[in-house]
């Protein structure tokens, strides 16, 4: 049982454990705290988005949606493997849960079967969003995975709770299915396997521990088809688009823009308005820059973005 850490503490906490934070709007502040209680809390909730684009996962975790209001979580853990801070205080994640699983929670046992709702989570718990889709086949890059880790280790550290303390959401309430799927070269997602890291992190100084330390990740495949070949074009070229350009490099930017910011724009190969006003928001949010063109440039330093994002993430390209 413990009081809330403050928004400073925590922040300071994430970032001894050497993870990289993307402070979004007014996280320090934004919360739930005029519904209901935040607090004494008794652990950490590891949760998946359900989604795949990180910008507009963590904008929809901060916001929330007509039936249930943001913040969605408090930690956001992009695919790029930066935690995007959204929301402290309480925050709709956990929903009701059971109450005996909060007592072993606490007593820091082995957990219960889940099979009642009758605890409000949202007053008692930290939540971590991981972006997947969740599906048991999008994977978790190792950036992403560490860093949950990471995160859920520093709110224990700071705390003096162990690994008994951190649980997921489908252990806590009836019916949820979350956190799962393939960790990139590590298996899969599973609680036993996440707290066996949590308690190897916190068996290290802050900001020491790494999941490639206890095993090497495979090497990466050699490059190639039409796809890499386009990618490695890119990397060399990095052209400047204009609006009314006409060419595969827009219609590549075009389906990527979908995949990284979710604009959901139609891919034609022209820079047309649609393509100009999602690359006006990629800027935004991705890169904390205003254009003065409302889009209607993208250059190289869009590029770079771009070619980082796709790279950290699934190591595909849509
Ligand atoms: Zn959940």
């Amino acid at each position: 049982m413990a009081t809330p850490l403050s928004a400073a503490a925590a922040l300071a906490a994430f970032k001894a454990e050497g993870i990289k934070v993307q402070e979004y709007g007014n996280w320090r502040t934004h919360n739930r705290n005029h519904k209901g209680k935040w607090g004494p809390l008794n652990g950490v909730m590891i949760h998946h988005t359900v989604s795949s684009a990180d910008a507009s996962s963590v904008r929809l975790c901060y916001n929330g949606h007509s039936s249930l209001p943001g913040p969605l979580c408090h930690g956001v853990g992009r695919n790029d493997g930066v935690l995007a801070l959204v929301g402290w205080g309480r925050a709709n994640h956990a929903g009701s849960g059971d109450d005996d699983v909060l007592a072993a929670v606490i007593a820091e046992r082995d957990l219960p079967a889940d099979n009642e709702a009758n605890t409000d989570g949202n007053a008692r718990f930290y939540g971590l969003e991981i972006v997947n889709n969740g599906d048991n086949k999008d994977t978790y890059p190792v950036a992403q995975y560490e860093t949950a880790v990471r995160f859920a280790a520093a709110l224990c550290r700071k705390h003096g709770w162990n690994e008994k303390s951190v649980i997921g959401h489908k252990e806590w309430q009836p019916g949820k299915i979350d956190p799962r799927g393939p960790i990139v070269g590590h298996g899969s997602f599973t609680m036993a396997k996440f707290r066996a890291d949590v308690k190897a992190c916190l068996a290290q100084p802050a900001g020491k521990w790494s999941l490639s330390g206890s095993k090497p990740a495979p090497s990466k495949p050699k490059p190639r088809g039409r796809e890499d070949f386009e990618w490695l074009a890119i990397h060399a070229y990095m052209p400047e688009l204009r609006y009314g350009d006409e060419d595969w490099y827009v219609g590549w930017l075009q389906r990527n823009l979908n995949r990284l910011v979710d604009p959901n724009i139609k891919v034609t190969g022209t820079y047309d308005d649609a393509t100009a006003k999602a690359v006006h928001q990629f800027y935004a949010e991705e890169l904390d820059y205003k254009t003065t063109t409302g889009g209607k440039v993208f250059g190289a330093d869009g590029w770079r973005r771009v070619l980082s994002m796709a790279k950290d993430s699934k190591g595909t390209l849509a």
